[in-house]
C-alpha cells in the first residue's frame, strides 16, 4: 500500500453547508494541540463561552459548543428536556423538522406535528390552536430556518406564544445564528442549538447550544435519567464550567474548538448586525441576477432567508449533470433539493465568510455559461 496524503481541491462552497472558511479559521485550526484541560485552553474555553453568548443574544450561563455537529447540539436538546410521557407541539415544514418529531419520539414524548406547506414558515395561528387543543403540552419544538427550503420562521412570535401557554421551546438556529436575526433573550427561547459549519463558517462538527434557566430548571427536576450519557448536559456542564475545578467528561475536539473561537472571534468584530445586513445585500444581489437568468425563487419574499436561496430549476435541464459541471469546471459547489424538493430545486447558499460579492458574481457567471 501507498496511499498518498489527501490534498483537496479549493472549492467555492454555496450549498447549504459547510459553508466556505475563512483562512483565518483554518489558520487557527493547525496550531499546536494543547492538552484539553490545560489552564490555558480552558481559559480559551471560556472566551468561547462569551463569544456565543453575543452571537446568541443571550445572558445564559449554559451557553456552550456540543462537541459533535448540529444533529447532535438537536438530539442535546430533545434527550434532555424531554421525559417519556411528555407532550411535545412539533411544527413541521421541512426536512429538519420531521427530525424533530424522530427525536421526540425517540425520547419516549408525545409528539403533536403541526404541518405546513415545504417553503412555508411555521403558522403562529396554527401553533396556537394545537395549544388550545392540547394544553398539557410542555414544550413546543420549530425551525427558525429550515434549511431544506430556505423558509424563516417568526421565532419571537412562536417564543411568545409558548410562553403564554407555559411551554418550554427547542428552537433549531443551524443555519439562523450569525446570519440572520437571533435574540434569545429577547424573544424568550429556551433549549437553542446551533452548527458550526453554517453563517458561522467553521468547521463542521460542533454544535454551539444555549439553555435558559427554565430549561435547566426541567433537565434538574427530571424524574427519569437522561438516556444519552454523552449528551447529559448535567454532566457536560461539569467540564464547561466549575470555577476551576473542571472534571474530565469527555476529550473536547481541541483544534476544531480554536477554529470556532476564530470564527466567533471575526464575527464579534464584524459585529452582529453588520453580518446579518451582509447576509442581506448579498441576498439581494444574488436574486436579482438569479431573476435576471429567469430563476423562480421556492419561498415567498417575506419568509425568504438571505443565506440559502431556493430556487426551481428550469424545465428539462439535467440538474446533477450541471451541478457536477460547475464543481469540475469552476470548483463551485451548489445544494441539490431535499426531500420535497429533490431533483425540484437547488439551494444556494450564501453563508458566513462564503456571503460575498465574489461569491455572488461566480454563482452567477456560471449559471449563465452553462444554462446557456
Ligand atoms: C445542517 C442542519 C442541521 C444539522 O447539522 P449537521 O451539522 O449537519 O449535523 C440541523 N438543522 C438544520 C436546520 C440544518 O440546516
Amino acid at each position: 500500500m501507498s496511499i498518498q496524503s489527501f490534498i483537496p481541491p479549493r472549492r467555492i462552497l454555496m450549498g447549504p453547508g459547510p459553508s466556505d472558511i475563512s483562512p483565518q479559521v483554518l489558520q487557527a485550526m493547525s496550531r499546536p494541540t494543547v492538552g484539553h484541560l490545560d489552564p490555558l485552553f480552558i481559559q480559551m474555553m471560556d472566551e468561547v463561552k462569551a463569544l456565543l453568548k453575543y452571537a446568541f443574544q443571550t445572558e445564559n450561563e449554559f451557553t456552550i459548543a456540543v462537541s459533535a455537529p448540529g444533529s447532535a447540539g438537536m438530539e442535546a436538546c430533545f434527550v434532555n428536556l424531554i421525559e417519556p410521557g411528555d407532550k411535545v407541539i412539533v411544527c413541521r415544514n421541512g426536512v429538519f423538522g420531521e427530525r424533530m418529531r424522530e427525536n421526540v419520539l425517540r425520547a419516549g414524548g408525545e409528539a403533536v406535528v403541526v404541518d405546513d406547506e415545504w417553503g412555508s414558515p411555521a403558522s403562529p395561528e396554527k401553533v396556537e390552536q394545537a395549544f388550545l387543543n392540547h394544553p398539557d403540552a410542555k414544550i413546543l419544538a420549530f425551525v427558525h430556518a429550515e434549511t431544506s427550503t430556505g423558509a424563516l420562521s417568526d421565532a419571537q412570535t412562536l417564543g411568545t406564544l409558548a410562553k403564554r401557554h407555559s411551554a418550554l421551546t427547542i428552537v433549531d438556529t443551524v443555519t439562523s445564528l450569525g446570519g440572520v436575526p437571533l435574540k434569545v433573550d429577547e424573544w424568550q427561547l429556551d433549549a437553542v442549538y446551533s452548527g458550526s459549519q453554517k453563517c458561522l463558517s467553521c468547521v463542521p462538527g460542533l454544535s454551539p447550544v444555549t439553555f435558559s434557566a427554565a430549561a435547566i430548571e426541567k433537565i434538574q427536576s427530571r424524574d427519569t435519567p437522561i438516556q444519552s450519557w454523552f449528551l447529559d448536559q448535567s454532566l457536560v456542564l461539569g467540564y464547561w464550567s466549575g470555577e476551576g475545578k473542571r472534571s474530565y467528561h469527555h476529550t473536547a475536539p481541541v483544534n476544531s474548538l480554536y477554529a470556532l473561537h476564530e470564527s466567533l472571534v471575526l464575527l464579534q468584530n464584524e459585529g452582529l448586525e453588520s453580518a446579518w445586513q451582509r447576509h442581506q445585500e448579498m441576498h439581494q444581489k444574488l436574486k436579482q441576477g438569479l431573476e435576471a437568468l429567469g430563476f423562480k425563487f421556492v419561498v415567498e419574499e417575506a419568509y425568504r432567508l438571505p443565506q440559502l436561496n431556493a430556487v426551481y430549476i428550469p424545465e428539462g435541464i439535467d440538474e446533477a449533470k450541471i451541478r457536477q459541471q460547475l464543481l469540475n469546471e469552476y470548483n463551485l459547489e451548489i445544494g441539490a433539493g431535499l426531500g420535497a424538493l429533490a431533483g425540484k430545486a437547488w439551494r444556494i447558499g450564501l453563508m458566513g465568510y462564503g456571503a460575498s460579492q465574489q461569491n455572488v458574481s461566480l454563482c452567477l457567471k456560471a449559471l449563465e455559461e452553462k444554462l446557456k
